[in-house]
């Protein structure tokens, strides 16, 4: 062998080793991605549909979207990338999202099940190689809302106050109530009524127009949403006003017990933390309470009126909108949304209904707390106690010890503060404490039919027959 061949031959080896090398580096070995990012198996007019698409390797070469129904097929998107030079990277990711309404339902298909096929390819690389992936879905496109019937014939509802709506709602039902004005209440079902049946307790904020708009809502798993109008009548009430003057040595207290209790911390005077405390904790507070009320068990667990707090006497009022003055200066305004009731110091406090501990420990401005469920998205608020005496999780009876009054929390002396809070929204308990309220108003709809109570079903049916 000449020279001259041995270094062609070391050349051409080399080039053909760099050949390989480069080769090698270039492979595409990751075929592309499909991830489902909203895919809910019943779709409406208004749900979507995303996925994201990615390719690690050279990048995207093409994609196509299509729906399939029995042998229809309807491209949805078909889209080609180019491709880039070898030592580049294509397209590697593409978020596709698909209103069911426009996408599918406009393209003519109809309710019912169809897949959706999608098909991604990606560059190849130098040998001509190149991945596809390929997967179908299964959805159902329902383009009908729930239908709804109101079986209950009238709503007298006043300002604090509550009722409850009796209606019966299609079978696709996921989830529906009343909505009155911003506040949305939700319905439970009655089964033992029948078929559809359903119970919603509402109310009318303490702030809201006796007019305030009411409509009741269905929804179905694809979210088609209907709403339909029911006879209601709202009543105004005139709520109490008062003056609360502050004095130093209240206030000190208070600041130091919330302090103590709470993480609020320290402003900078002892009348700005007290001011932060009945606002701000305020607030606070009653969006924790709103959301224990959301976590209601869906069924009755009460009989009869609520208890108001033996021997007492009342020393506030639901609603009693208050002013408070500190040296003979308007230093703030709240709305006491409860009843402060006081007996004597330490004195028993009892459960007002039948129903679960469903919170018992500080709350705040509301000191020592038990909070009891009593279903429906109603709860009763005990507070400002000296001890708790039960535990959370724990079954009562009504007239069942809860605790001993006290002065904790934002509280000047021993007394009771009482609320009763349906879904969120504060309410005033004097209904709840009139029994033949208590009947006309909600057991008559939200009451399970039983043998003796046939009776008063039947007579509710009567009562309310919508024709
Ligand atoms: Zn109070």
């Amino acid at each position: 062998m000449t020279q001259f061949m041995k270094k062609l031959l070391i050349g051409i080896s080399s080039l053909l080793v760099l050949f390989l090398a480069y080769s090698l580096w270039n492979w595409d070995s990751s075929p592309p991605t499909i991830q489902w990012r909203e895919a809910p198996s019943a779709v409406g007019k208004d749900s979507q549909i995303s996925l994201e698409i990615q390719d690690e390797g050279k990048g995207l070469q093409s994609l196509e979207v299509a729906w399939v129904r029995s042998g229809d097929r309807h491209i949805v998107v078909s889209e080609t990338y180019e491709a880039p030079w070898s030592w580049q990277q294509g397209i590697t990711r593409r978020s596709l999202a698909f209103s069911a309404g426009t996408s599918f339902a406009e393209g003519s298909l109809s309710e019912g099940e169809f897949l959706l096929e999608v098909r991604v390819r990606d560059q190849s690389d130098l040998w001509f190689w190149e991945n596809e992936i390929f997967e179908q879905r299964s959805f159902t496109l329902d383009l009908t809302a729930p239908k709804i019937q109101v079986l209950s014939g009238q709503h007298y509802i006043r300002q604090g106050g509550s009722e409850a709506i009796l209606y019966r709602v299609s079978e696709d039902t996921v989830a529906s109530g009343v909505q009155v004005g911003e506040h949305v209440f939700r319905g439970y079902p009655l089964p033992e009524r029948g078929q559809g049946i359903h119970v919603c307790l509402f109310a009318l904020a303490h702030d809201q127009a006796p007019a305030t708009d009411m409509s009741l809502w269905a929804k179905d798993a694809a979210g088609n949403r209907n709403q339909t109008s029911f006879w209601k009548k709202g009543f105004p009430v005139s709520f109490r006003k008062r003056n609360i003057r502050l004095s130093d040595s209240m206030i000190n207290a208070v600041v130091a017990e919330i302090l103590a209790h709470t993480d609020m911390t320290q402003g900078e005077s002892t009348l700005e933390t007290f001011l932060e405390i009945n606002g701000r904790l305020r607030e606070i507070n009653h969006r924790q309470i709103e959301e224990i009320s959301r976590q209601s068990v869906g069924h009755l667990l009460w009989s009869g009126a609520f208890l108001q707090l033996s021997h007492s006497q009342v020393e506030s009022a639901f609603a009693d909108h208050r002013t408070y003055y500190y040296k003979s200066q308007k230093v703030d305004q709240q709305t006491h949304l409860g009843f402060d009731l006081a007996s004597v110091a330490h004195g028993a406090v009892e459960s007002a209904n039948d129903g679960i501990v469903v919170f018992a420990d500080y709350l705040g401005i509301y000191g020592n707390t038990v909070l009891v469920d009593h279903g429906l998205g109603l709860i009763s608020l005990y507070g400002h106690l000296s001890s708790i005496e039960v535990q959370e999780g724990q079954g009562i009876t009504k007239g069942a010890i809860l605790g001993r009054t006290g002065q904790s929390g934002l509280a000047a002396g021993d007394h009771l503060h009482f609320s009763m809070i349906l879904q969120g929204v504060q309410v005033n308990p004097l209904e709840w404490w009139d029994e033949r309220w208590v009947d006309q108003h909600i057991l008559v709809k939200a009451q399970v039919a039983t043998e003796e109570g046939e009776e008063s079903s039947r007579e509710a049916a009567d009562l309310f027959d919508p024709s």
